[in-house]
């Protein structure tokens, strides 16, 4: 994109829907709402493609929902390594459990095909460009007192400079702590005390192409976090892993502390982790006090996030995607009501929380290392236990089963 890309979406334009940031749930949001007529911009903060701290693991309920919007055929193109079973190391010891019917692919292939896929059905993405949803008095303590705005206003940032258009309804899908909303009243989002920090690193070369098993998710489990590492679709080594800023901090650095854990859980430290360079996150266990607000919909890791253990976070997203579309489509077409926010809130909820509760236990369970001993050791005596927390996490929500 151009440097002034923002400048497509001209001042004061008034737009049905406006999506802020492209990562899954932004991406199939503004695709359902483009497929549903309506006229759509859909902003990004960096410029694409670009690669995310992720363990790029699509379990079958991330897949079902896409084949749900018809973009199977598209998701086989981009040539995702079938993943079959996780590999769960810790103090030298070694969990199996069988997970069929997985991918990993690389979210920088899969975020710009999914912007891509939407593109093409008509919604106008504009990258490189930095997104803040204006306050208005409905946002207040009072807001009762005030009238619904006719519009929300989004201020777009770009080297070009600032501009200010309108939406009937902004979908927020601008992931951990929602920066574009982070100063209306209400939606501070703040991370938990224990939160622990997402780290990133992909590994290119030889050595560690032969490091992997084929189909094998990787794990490793210590006192001070967990990384996980998964071949994707050119061949790379992605890691992922979620640690503590205490642990950084004794290691000596975020390297460092990646080296320790590996050495702690009994796996061999891959060689091109001493150079390869790492990306890190924001602290990752959230809670949002608000989900919804005035012609506001927050989706994906906006809403809320806990630890990704399970890599459920992108079936997540696209779970809500599939939720606000035809809400935030009624919205635009009848008007906006209190009622579609709260529609929105109870079918979230009821749609993830019970999978984000099995993620808090285990990552509960993956921060002290006694009780992770002992689960490994139960889990391999209790195999069909680990099974069926397995299939718990890759089914697809009951409340969107009953609406195909
Ligand atoms: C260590 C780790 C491992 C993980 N492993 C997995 C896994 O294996 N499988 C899985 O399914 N999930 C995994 N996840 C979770 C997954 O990455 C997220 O849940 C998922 O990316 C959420 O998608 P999203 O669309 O809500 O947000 P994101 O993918 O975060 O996308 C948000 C987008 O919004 C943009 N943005 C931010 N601010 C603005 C702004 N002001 N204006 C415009 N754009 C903005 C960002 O640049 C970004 O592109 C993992 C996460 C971590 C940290």
């Amino acid at each position: 994109m151009p440097d002034d890309a923002c400048n497509s979406a001209a001042s004061g334009e008034t737009y049905d829907a406006v999506v802020i940031g492209a990562g899954p749930s932004g991406s199939l949001a503004a695709l359902l709402l483009a497929r549903a007529g309506h006229r759509v911009l859909q902003v990004e903060r960096q410029r694409f493609p670009r690669a995310k701290v992720c363990g790029c693991c699509l379990n079958q309920r991330a897949q079902q929902l896409l084949d749900r919007a018809g973009l199977l055929q598209g998701l086989r193109s981009l040539r995702a390594c079938p993943t079959d079973r996780l590999s769960l190391h810790s103090s030298g010891r070694r969990l199996s459990i069988s997970m069929p019917g997985g991918l990993a692919i690389s979210r920088r292939a899969m975020d710009q095909w999914l912007a891509e896929t939407a593109a093409a059905a008509g919604v106008q993405f504009v990258d490189d460009c930095p997104a803040e949803v204006l306050p208005e008095d409905c946002d207040s303590e009072v807001a009762a007192q005030h009238q619904l705005p006719a519009v929300r206003r989004i201020r777009l940032d770009s080297s070009a400079g600032s501009r200010v258009i309108s939406a009937k309804v902004v979908l927020v899908c601008d992931g951990l702590g929602h920066p574009s909303v982070a100063s209306l009243p209400g939606f501070r989002s703040d991370p938990r005390a224990d939160a622990r920090i997402g780290l990133g690193a992909v590994l290119t070369t030889a050595e560690s192409a032969n490091w992997l098993a084929s189909g094998e998710i990787l794990m490793v489990a210590a006192t001070g976090g967990y990384c996980g590492a998964v071949r994707t679709e050119d061949g790379s080594v992605n890691l992922a892993a979620a640690v503590d800023a205490a642990a950084i901090q004794s290691a000596g650095g975020p390297r460092q502390c990646l080296q320790q854990i590996f050495r702690d859980s009994g796996v061999p430290v891959p060689q091109e982790l001493e150079t390869v360079s790492l990306r890190g996150t924001v602290p990752l266990t959230r809670r949002s006090l608000r989900i919804s607000g005035p012609r506001l919909l927050l989706l994906g890791d906006a809403a809320g996030y806990v630890e990704p253990f399970t890599g459920e976070g992108m079936a997540w997203g696209l779970t809500a995607a599939t939720l606000a579309a035809p809400l935030a489509s009624s919205g635009i077409r009848a008007g906006w009501t209190t009622a579609l926010e709260r529609q929105y809130e109870r079918q979230l909820r009821s749609a993830v929380v019970s999978e984000q509760t099995v993620c808090r236990t285990l990552s509960w369970i993956l921060s002290r290392p006694r009780v992770l001993q002992l689960t490994v050791a139960a889990a391999a005596l209790l195999p069909a236990v680990a099974g069926m927390l397995v299939r718990r996490v890759n089914r697809i929500p009951i409340s969107l089963e009953s609406s195909r």
